[in-house]
């Protein structure tokens, strides 16, 4: 079978989506986790459309990534205006990638109507783009735009589009269906023609999810010989969603035997798949197919029995392929390895049979009962694995705080001023800060009085608070969770904390950071 390879366009189409906004930390972070899943291509973002989107391109050129490629993304330029003068491609530019990808129409009516141009107008608008870009970028990749309509209403100028582009030597030609209606065997008819045209250039697939088809036709796709898959994580996309990697890759893994990813990223999966929903502030879908916490689920009766016997008789795969793990109303043995699979991870020496797992993990347990969430919050989890392991150091005893927040007038901003007390080692330190806000206020007095003792948590920076609500219908009585994302010039790292009151909440996802940034640091020192 051929190789496929994976594009991720999360951090730009998903974004699409009405309820997704990513902060550049975030994308940051999320990259990371894609080159660690083991994806090809990571399509950062449009720089002219979103000049936030060229700060992701310079920050994320300090990272050095595994595998991954990183691409930016544009249209092509504007009918008026030869490429090395447009905006959009100037900026495509400056993002200094080493792949771009150009969307350009192919179906006439969005020519003459969207564009407001000839159909011969747009083909040379194309050929021009892509040329000028190939002199410049070493990998040009072509999104034919509306393909699949296209074709179905003027098959003749949508292969001309392409021909176009591979006549001006683009690297990738990617047959999209932006308005996601098309059906599995649209899909095949219309990608067997295309291949009659024996084009030099290899084809990949982008298909929405309108009409619930966007995996299987892109898995079609890939049996009919295609060899790039575009989608993202947790299909997150406009309207209905981009077709979704995480079904597609165990898809192609597991059932069409082909290697897009190895054995040991797969595990990752359902890690990934997590990770993005909490920076995106998601509930997972607890149904959602290979990921979810139902995906290997069994409730009582004949079929936990059937199970335990044989696993093929009631799941489609192993879950563990996955990163996943099969819950049944017995002992929990896949929770254990998990511990223990990320007790090794930080270096630590545990087996599954050490009471300290199984403690940990009844803790695990008790503390995701009551809502806590540890994706996106590893700092947490290593923290509660060195807690149970007698590995952590208490930096600092709290005595107490206080939080005053004001509104003198209707027009004017509220204030907060925070007061603490805390312990070091015998000395006793009484501080109070400002903040726009209570959580802000007790951020700037916790690190005030601190710095004293600890100046190295000058470096850090808190980059992100998310806050959830969870028990809906609760009103203003409901648990919340605050997730906080901080950073030094080397790490970034999340930490988690829940109650019903927002400033405990916070005031926990506070400690853990602080104490993770200690601990890490006396860790460096001490080796
Ligand atoms: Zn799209």
């Amino acid at each position: 079978m051929n190789s496929v390879q994976l594009y991720d366009t999360t951090l730009r189409d998903g974004t699409q989506a009405e309820d997704i906004s990513f902060t550049v930390e975030d994308k940051i972070r999320i990259a990371k986790k894609l080159d660690e899943l083991g994806i090809h291509y990571i399509e950062g973002g449009w720089p002219g459309s979103n000049p936030r989107d060229l700060q992701f391109f310079n920050e994320i050129k300090n990272y050095s990534l595994s595998q991954a490629k990183i691409v930016a993304f544009s249209s092509t330029a504007h009918p008026n205006v030869p490429p090395d003068k447009d905006k959009n491609i100037k900026e495509l530019l400056r993002a200094q990638t080493t792949v771009v990808t150009i969307v350009g129409k192919s179906w006439d009516i969005h020519v003459r109507e969207a564009l407001d141009t000839t159909l011969e107008k747009n083909l040379r608008i194309i050929f021009d783009t892509l040329s000028f870009l190939k002199n410049h970028v070493p990998e040009v990749v072509f999104d034919a735009e509306h393909f699949f309509d296209g074709f179905k209403k003027n098959h003749d100028y949508a292969l001309q589009v392409i021909k176009t582009a591979s006549s001006a030597h683009a690297d990738w030609i990617v047959l999209c269906d932006t308005n996601g209606g098309t059906m599995p065997q649209e899909v095949q008819d219309i990608i067997r023609t295309v291949q009659k045209e024996e084009l030099p250039v290899p084809l990949g697939i982008h298909c929405h999810n309108d009409s619930e088809m966007a995996v299987a036709n892109s898995i079609l796709a890939v049996k009919e010989g295609i060899t790039q898959v575009q989608g993202t994580i947790n299909g997150f996309g406009e309207r209905c969603g981009n077709a979704n990697l995480c079904s597609i890759i165990p898809n192609l893994k597991l059932k069409l035997g082909i290697d897009c990813i190895s054995s040991e990223q797969l595990i990752k999966l359902k890690e990934t798949s997590r990770f993005v929903y909490e920076l995106a502030n998601f509930q997972p879908p607890s149904h959602q197919p290979f990921v979810g916490d139902s995906a290997f689920a069994h409730k009582g009766g004949i079929h936990v029995h059937a199970i335990q016997k044989k696993a093929e008789t009631y799941e489609h795969i192993r879950p563990e392929q996955v990163g996943n793990h099969q819950r049944v109303l017995v002992s929990d043995l896949a929770g254990k390895s998990n511990i223990v699979y990320k007790a090794k991870a930080l270096g630590l020496k545990v087996s599954s049979k050490d009471p300290v797992v199984i403690s940990t993990l009844e803790k695990l347990k008790e503390l995701e009962n009551q809502g806590y969430q540890f994706e996106g919050a590893e700092a947490s989890f290593e923290l509660m694995l060195k807690r149970a392991l007698g590995m952590q150091k208490k930096y600092f005893d709290l005595i107490g705080f206080r939080i005053i927040s004001e509104k003198r007038k209707e027009e004017e901003a509220p204030l907060a001023e925070a007061t603490i007390m805390i312990q070091v080692g015998g000395k006793i330190e009484h501080t109070a800060a400002m903040g726009n806000g209570p959580v802000n206020a007790l951020d700037n007095a916790i690190r005030k009085a601190l710095e004293k003792f600890y100046p190295q948590l000058n470096e850090m920076e808190l980059v992100d608070y998310k806050v959830r609500v969870l028990s809906a219908g609760e009103g203003t009585g409901a648990k919340v969770r605050v997730l906080i994302e901080s950073s030094d010039a080397k790490d970034k790292w999340g930490t988690v904390g829940l109650s019903e009151n927002i400033i405990e909440a916070s005031w926990q996802a506070l400690v853990d950071s602080i104490n993770y940034k200690l601990l890490k640091d006396d860790k460096k020192s001490a080796q």
